[in-house]
This record gives C-alpha cells, sequence and structure tokens, in this order.
C-alpha cells in the first residue's frame, strides 16, 4: 500500500514533489516497524526458553511479522505459564494472551512446539485438528511424540498473507506500533 502511495504521489506531484518523497520515505519505515510484535514471557516460567524458541520459528518462518521479546508490561503479547491446558486468547490480529499450560507438557507434549502453536493463534491461525504433525496448527492432535515447530507452507502463507493485509488496510497500524 505504501509503494502504491508512492506511486501516486509521484504521479500527482511530478518532478517538483520528488524532493518532497524523503518524508513519505520515513513513514515506510513506521510502517514497517508497526509489523514489530513485542511479547513478554517474563511470566513464562519454565517456559521461558520455549517461548522464545517458539517466536524464533516464527521469525525465520515469515517475513511480514517480527516477534522480539521484552519486560515491557505494554508487549502486544503476554505469555505465562499456569497448570491447565496451553492456551491463546487473541484479542485483535497480533495481541493477546498465550498460556503455556503444564497439563500438556506434563502428559509429554513439546514445549517448543506449544509455544509456536499458541503463538501461531495470536498471529491469526485457526486451529486444524486433526492433522498431522507437519502441520503446526494440527497441535495436540498430532500426538505426544510430535515434537515439530514449524509451521507449513499453507501457515506460513497465511500469516504473510494477515499481516500483509494489514498493512494495506492500514486500520490495525496504531494498535502495532511498539
Ligand atoms: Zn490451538
Amino acid at each position: 500500500m505504501f509503494r502504491k502511495t508512492v506511486g501516486a504521489l509521484v504521479a500527482a506531484v511530478g518532478v517538483v514533489g520528488l524532493v518532497g518523497l524523503q518524508a513519505p520515505a520515513a513513514s515506510a519505515d513506521v510502517v514497517v516497524a508497526a509489523r514489530t510484535l513485542t511479547y513478554n514471557a517474563s511470566g513464562a516460567a519454565e517456559f521461558k526458553a520455549a517461548v522464545d524458541a517458539g517466536a524464533a520459528v516464527w521469525n525465520s518462518s515469515v517475513a511480514n511479522v517480527k516477534l522480539v521479546s521484552t519486560t515491557s508490561s505494554s508487549a502486544n503479547i503476554r505469555v505465562v505459564a499456569d497448570n491447565g491446558w496451553p492456551r491463546a486468547q487473541t484479542t485483535s490480529l497480533g495481541n493477546g494472551t498465550v498460556w503455556m499450560g503444564r497439563e500438556a507438557t506434563n502428559e509429554g507434549y513439546n514445549p517448543t512446539r506449544i509455544a509456536a502453536h499458541e503463538l501461531g493463534h495470536i498471529l491469526g491461525q485457526p486451529d486444524r485438528k486433526p492433522g498431522p504433525c507437519t502441520s503446526l496448527m494440527s497441535g495436540s492432535s498430532a500426538g505426544i511424540g510430535c515434537t515439530n515447530p514449524n509451521p507449513n507452507a499453507r501457515e506460513k502463507a497465511e500469516v504473510e498473507a494477515a499481516f500483509r493485509t494489514l498493512k494495506a488496510a492500514g486500520v490495525w497500524r496504531g494498535e502495532f506500533v511498539d
């Protein structure tokens, strides 16, 4: 959307406007920064490393959104540990809370896969159960033996599209800054 806006601007103002293009170029950086989501896993107890690993999986899997660890209370995503079943509550695309429930890890489920799966919900992914281990969003339905923390091609493409749309729509911008 930004490129399109710049293109329109160039067309509208012509050569004279080229000098002024430095200002819109700076706002492009703002749009990119808006796709950075912070997560606060300081309440994730023994799951902190698994949450970081799950976030790293997404960072290496998609380009349109980046997860960055923070200790700020105003993080986009809050990750905590409790004794229930792992879950995520999304308040909007890219925002919400993840519970790294001990019930699943006590049964033997892989904590990094759990973290990546729950973060997947925050990134707009639905559950896809039952499903194979190659699917991240198949979650626990893939069985205790499944340790795959990576989204498959479809899951990656959908998250890329979600955050591409976010940029195009612009309505999420305010919520994603910082
Ligand atoms: Zn799920």
